[in-house]
């Protein structure tokens, strides 16, 4: 049975958020790593995860000093947040003109608000896409996450080959950046140049005049696949 959403506050819906995005990318999660993303005190993370593991239905599985889960309900919650918050992004940006850098803000804002009712017009309005302006993949209607590429732009060896395929959404500078050199979902690149010490990456980027240099931060959350 679907959760009522109505019944959690926006730092709940945060907080799930983020522990299913931990938990794609790395397949575990720290409290450490909860606070550092959420840019709150490890203390408030052990609290909040107490009380969401303490609902009833719980929401996530916790004991102090092992890592985090979520629950069924508790993916449920994170997944609706998710789809909302892709799907709004998608829509500020093809319906009202925003630009891709501007986007995650709005959206982050707006996802915890919106009706059913109003996610599912946005949906229809926009032929239910499959992907957010930054390539990441929007759950669908009955919540289920899309298969998608994992494998980092970081992992490709000199002279190789790809396709981007996401791109991380949430600093404004870097997207203005991606955008200036061209490195957006879809896009067609080949490794130029690995520094081998500092992992530095140049691009070609097909179809652009100016090389794109990023740096290991940025290659490890920039996802590739090797088909369009
Ligand atoms: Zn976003």
């Amino acid at each position: 049975m679907p959760v009522e959403r109505e019944k959690y506050s926006r730092a709940i819906e945060d907080y799930l958020k983020i522990i299913f995005e931990l938990l794609e990318a790395s397949g575990r999660v720290s409290t450490k790593q909860i606070a550092e993303a959420l840019d709150v005190k490890p203390a408030s993370v052990t609290g909040m995860l107490q009380k969401m593991s303490a609902f009833k239905p719980a929401l996530v599985n916790y004991r102090k000093h092992h890592s985090v889960s979520l629950t069924p309900e508790g993916r449920d919650i994170a997944l609706r947040v998710i789809r909302r918050h892709r799907l709004i992004e998608r829509f500020l940006q093809e319906t009202l003109g925003f630009s891709w850098d501007k986007v995650h803000e709005e959206a982050h804002r707006l996802e915890h608000v919106v009706s059913d009712e109003f996610e599912k017009r946005v949906a229809e309005v926009l032929g239910d896409p499959e992907f957010d302006p930054h390539g990441s993949p929007i759950p669908t209607r009955e919540l289920e996450m899309p298969e998608h590429s994992q494998k980092p732009l970081s992992e490709l060896d000199k002279r190789e080959r790809a396709y981007i395929r996401e791109v991380p959404d949430e600093d404004e500078g870097l997207l203005l950046y991606l955008e200036e050199v061209g490195v957006v979902p879809g896009a067609r690149i080949e490794v130029l140049e690995r520094s081998p010490y500092d992992g530095i990456m140049t691009l070609i980027v097909m179809g652009q005049l100016q090389n794109a240099v990023l740096g290991p931060s940025i290659t490890r959350r920039v996802f590739v696949e090797k088909k369009r």
